[in-house]
């Protein structure tokens, strides 16, 4: 089979021919119908720090994707051929203490798709049955792979409540981009999305922001002063992993407010703690991989109600072999997600 395969400890992938993958007594070989590219994917293909310190090659990355289960192990129960299934990009080991607990986002043997285990940017994949999750018939294909970054964004959103509230968005990446809509689902009063990206900010009011602002032509945190008549927001999520935009979020959030913290900081950060977070007796959740299934039950309503249309988030899809001009445009931020149809 053909699949993008990360072979060297250097900048780049290659589009190859690989064995077609074998399946153990409790696996399911899945037909990937499309995939859709994640920012974990652009470090392993550009080489960043973070993947030479995580990433061995030769393997087959993407964790986000859809397809159907074409044959299943001899002990499988959970799924038959011809499901249509996404999967949790966090194999977990389910018998942690975290697992063992109802944690398993935090699961301390947990492997990565794409990135410990053989992923989903080929045309095959095989996947152990209990990470599979059976598609709602009225979510498309499009729709279906972006399910697990919109997971991120509904726990960073609902990591308390949220309705009637004023909120800051730090970030208008994919995920900022769905906790927007959300957000807007969910009743929020106010929705401020902060970027330095203008072509992302322009589909964050199509997901339902009441202010867009570019971080880099206006003062953020004047300006949400400002809207919250000197309050300040009760509810900054933050998803832009940049050190400015968090302190931002934590000069203006109101004191007794919240924080969630879905970015992910190249360094350490520098933070008033006395002065934004304890004085002001704040909440903040580090947010990390999404609640299994609850919040894939959660995601997949948003989607098949109609509550959360992520049309405007889809910017770009292209035939598989096109992986690189998809890199290219999430580097250069010229997209929201960009799909690849294999
Ligand atoms: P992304 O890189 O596409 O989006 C980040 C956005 O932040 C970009 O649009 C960028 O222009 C914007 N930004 C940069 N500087 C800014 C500033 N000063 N103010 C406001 N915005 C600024 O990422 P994404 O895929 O949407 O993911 C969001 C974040 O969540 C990333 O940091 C990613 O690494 C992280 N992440 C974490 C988890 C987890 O489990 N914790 C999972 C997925 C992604
Ligand atoms: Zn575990």
């Amino acid at each position: 089979m053909k699949a993008i395969v990360k072979t060297k400890r250097t900048k780049g992938m290659e589009f190859i021919e690989v064995p077609t993958p074998k399946i153990g007594i409790r696996d399911v070989i899945i037909k990937v119908s499309v995939a859709s590219i994640c920012g974990t994917d652009v470090h392993i293909y550009d080489w960043a720090r973070w993947a030479q310190h995580r990433f061995t090659p030769p393997r087959i990355i993407g964790h986000e994707f859809v397809g159907s289960v074409t044959k299943v192990g001899a002990e499988v129960n959970l799924v038959k051929a011809g499901d249509r299934v996404s999967a949790e990009s966090h194999l977990t080991c389910r018998h942690c203490y975290q697992c063992s607990n109802g944690y398993s986002e935090v699961c301390r043997n947990f492997k990565l798709l794409g990135v410990d285990h053989d992923g989903a940017f080929g045309e095959y994949l095989v996947l152990p049955e209990h990470v599979l999750w059976k598609n709602d018939e009225k979510i498309p294909d499009e729709w279906a792979t972006i399910q697990e970054p919109f997971g991120n964004a509904v726990d960073t959103v609902l990591a308390e409540d949220i309705s009637a509230k004023t909120v800051l968005i730090l970030g208008a990446g994919p995920i900022g981009l769905f906790a927007t809509g959300i957000a807007r689902a969910c009743g929020a009063s106010l929705i401020i999305v902060s970027d330095p990206n203008d072509y992302r900010l322009a589909i964050s009011k199509k997901m339902g922001a009441h202010i867009a602002v570019n971080p880099k032509k206006q003062d953020v945190t004047h300006l949400a002063l400002e809207a919250t008549k000197n309050n300040g927001v009760d509810v900054v999520l933050e998803f832009s992993g940049n050190n400015q935009a968090l302190n931002q979020g934590l000069k203006v959030i109101t004191p007794g407010g919240r924080i969630s913290i879905l970015g992910i900081y190249e360094r350490r950060l520098n933070i008033d703690l006395n002065k934004d977070v304890i004085f002001k007796k704040i909440r903040i959740y580090g947010i990390t991989g999404r609640k299994v299934f609850s919040t894939w039950y959660k995601t997949a309503r948003f989607l098949s109600s109609g509550l959360v249309d992520p049309s405007p988030i889809i910017t770009h899809q292209l035939p598989l072999k096109d992986y690189e001009k998809g890199m290219k445009l999430m580097k250069e931020g010229k997209c929201g997600k960009v799909i690849l149809k294999v």
